[in-house]
């Protein structure tokens, strides 16, 4: 018996897997296994001696099992570990770069402008770019023969059918469906045969209408110096009388210029002022085609270039650079630069 425990022993000591250790539990207390074969030896003994002897077994067969037991705990143990070594996730390892887009400049310049005159109550309209002659033109106090359409270089795609020159329409199509009192801005691309430094034959404007009873020049002077000092900082506002001829009276409004600070520069034409929109007082003829009755309804409108905002507020000095689609000056508005809104 000191002999087949002895074997055991040293059987154990190369023991790498499961796999031995199955096959040295058969060698020893399988069906056919060394300690199994003792108990058969039992019936050749008398009693006396069956009782030492059995005992004897059963210890050895104990001690086996207990051995056995602890060796496949080992192994499981040590198999758990390498597995937790093999797997292991090395967090010390630099994470790969995330490229984040970034919002276009123009884009960008449009959701502040709309942040802006939200904050203020407007709402925000759409119109269609293909827009009839009528709306642009005539309903807009702009008659055919109409010297004011000289101002403005028009595409046609027929006689009655233009890319619209100006976001101005969208006062005529909101009005025509909607009560006073009506109050929102309305951005979109316009189009004009016009391409140089400064203009592009196709640009974003963003136009504005304030219909109510009661609204007069000053609510459009409080409105639109807000806005300026939102958008632009705390730069001087002024407003210079001017003609439009769906305004009536009509103003162009400058701000103080942000290159030179009123000092005078090229950029402002040494004026110390850049001009920024054109705005004025509904005209009755406008508030009469939209179907508002002006003698009950007065207000106030708007429109200014989103390029010309987008330039002056980053600083940028040629149109082109909004169409180029140049990486280089896109990402300078991403995310990741954190230059949010
Ligand atoms: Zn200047």
């Amino acid at each position: 018996m000191d002999e087949i425990k002895k074997e055991f022993e040293e059987g154990l000591k190369r023991v790498k897997d499961f796999e031995d250790l199955k096959q040295l539990k058969a060698l020893f207390l399988g069906k056919k296994g060394r300690v199994t074969a003792l108990f058969k030896r039992l019936k050749d003994l008398s009693p006396e001696e069956k009782k030492e002897f059995g005992r004897e077994i059963n210890e050895l067969k104990s001690y086996c099992e207990k051995l056995l037991d602890e060796k496949s705990r080992e192994l499981f143990e040590r198999a758990k570990q390498e597995s937790i070594e093999r797997e292991a996730i090395d967090i010390t390892l630099p994470a790969r770069n995330v490229n984040f887009g970034g919002l276009h400049p123009i884009t960008r310049t449009i959701m502040e402008i709309e942040d802006i005159f939200r904050s203020m109550g407007f709402g925000v309209e759409v119109g269609p770019e293909i827009e009839l002659d009528l709306f642009n033109f005539e309903l807009l106090n702009i008659p055919k023969e109409h010297p004011a359409r000289d101002m403005q270089d028009t595409f046609y795609i027929n006689d009655n059918v233009v890319l619209r020159t100006h976001t101005s329409p969208t006062q005529i199509r909101v009005m025509k469906r909607q009560k006073p009192p009506v109050m929102f801005i309305s951005p979109g691309r316009v189009y004009r045969r016009d391409s140089d430094i400064t203009h592009s034959p196709m640009f974003h404007q963003v136009e504005g209408l304030l219909v109510d009873k009661d609204i007069r020049f000053s609510d459009l002077k409080g409105v639109l110096s807000g806005f300026l000092k939102l958008f632009f900082g705390d730069v001087p506002v002024r407003f210079r009388p001017s003609y439009f001829p769906f305004t009536e009276p009509s103003a162009e409004v400058d701000i103080g210029c942000i290159i030179c600070g009123g000092k005078g520069c090229r950029v402002c034409s040494y004026t110390g002022y850049l001009e920024v929109l054109g705005c004025g007082m509904v005209h009755p003829n406008v508030l009469k085609n939209g179907g508002y009755d002006p003698e009950k309804y007065t207000g106030f409108a708007f429109g200014l270039g989103v390029e010309r905002f987008a330039m002056l507020k980053y600083g940028i000095d040629n149109i082109k650079l909004f169409f180029e689609n140049d990486l280089r000056f896109l990402e300078q508005f991403s995310f990741a630069k954190g230059r949010l809104l």
